[in-house]
């Protein structure tokens, strides 16, 4: 993808399609189904094996994670399907509500998704949380455990397929208007989770996740980028 441009613009132009599609009763689903798929699909040939990340290792998921709207509106999908599940998802969200990524940390509080120490939506788990892996899990405890400045070993193949997908699910929804940005996944959830029709408001053009705290990493050129692109893409979807 990375020596022809077109293969990118072709999944933008899907990506979108799926999002915008009248028809589907799963817009955001399906988008970010096909957007996960394609990024665990590219980042098997792009990277070396070898990781530390095991079934039960979960120190990284007590780091604020960062998702688009359209993963927040999977995520609570998936916990509509089993009655309970949202509701305890709710009561558990509110602990982290307001903290800083730092706070949060220092905090050890685990991520509301995580359940005797496994991931509870690991098939559908954000493309952040994708991207979080790592060579070594003595790097994992000094970071997350210990809270030392060091390297956790992700290796930088993965990052960049992780960037380039998650470009790519960023211009589609730009194409269509909504806004590029991150969102603190546990209250942009809760936030999804709120009415059952949330998701159609949103993708009607209704900002409802204005009041969930926004990624302040995403850098000024990312933004411009993806803005630029959805331009010179918009009128071929
Ligand atoms: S969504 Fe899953 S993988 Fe991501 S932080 Fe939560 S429990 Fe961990």
């Amino acid at each position: 993808m990375r020596g022809d441009p077109r293969r990118a613009e072709a999944h933008v132009r899907h990506v979108a399609r799926l999002l915008g599609d009248h028809q589907s009763r799963s817009n955001c689903a399906d988008a970010v189904d096909y957007v996960v798929a394609q990024f665990d699909k590219t980042v098997l040939a792009a990277t070396e094996g070898g990781f530390a990340c095991r079934r039960g290792c979960a120190h990284c998921c007590q780091l604020q994670v960062t998702v688009t709207a359209a993963e927040a509106f999977h995520i609570a999908g998936i916990l509509r399907r089993t009655p309970g599940r949202a509701a305890a998802f709710l009561e558990a969200e509110s602990a982290t509500r307001g903290l800083s990524a730092g706070e949060r940390l220092r905090a050890r509080i685990p991520c509301p998704l995580l359940h005797n120490s496994e991931c509870t939506i690991y098939e559908a788990r954000p493309l952040s949380c994708r991207g979080a892996v790592s060579r070594d899990v003595d790097a994992c405890v000094a970071a997350y455990v210990n809270f030392q400045q060091v390297d956790t070993q992700a290796p930088a193949d993965r990052t960049l397929v992780l960037n380039i997908w998650r470009m790519i699910l960023s211009i589609a929804m730009r194409v269509l208007n909504f806004p590029v940005a991150g969102y603190e996944m546990n209250h942009a959830v809760a936030v999804a989770l709120a009415t059952e029709d949330s998701e159609r408001k949103w993708l009607n053009g209704e900002d409802v996740f204005a009041s969930v705290a926004r990624d302040p990493s995403t850098a000024p050129q990312y933004i411009q980028t993806v803005e630029r692109l959805a331009m010179d893409l918009a009128p071929t979807v």
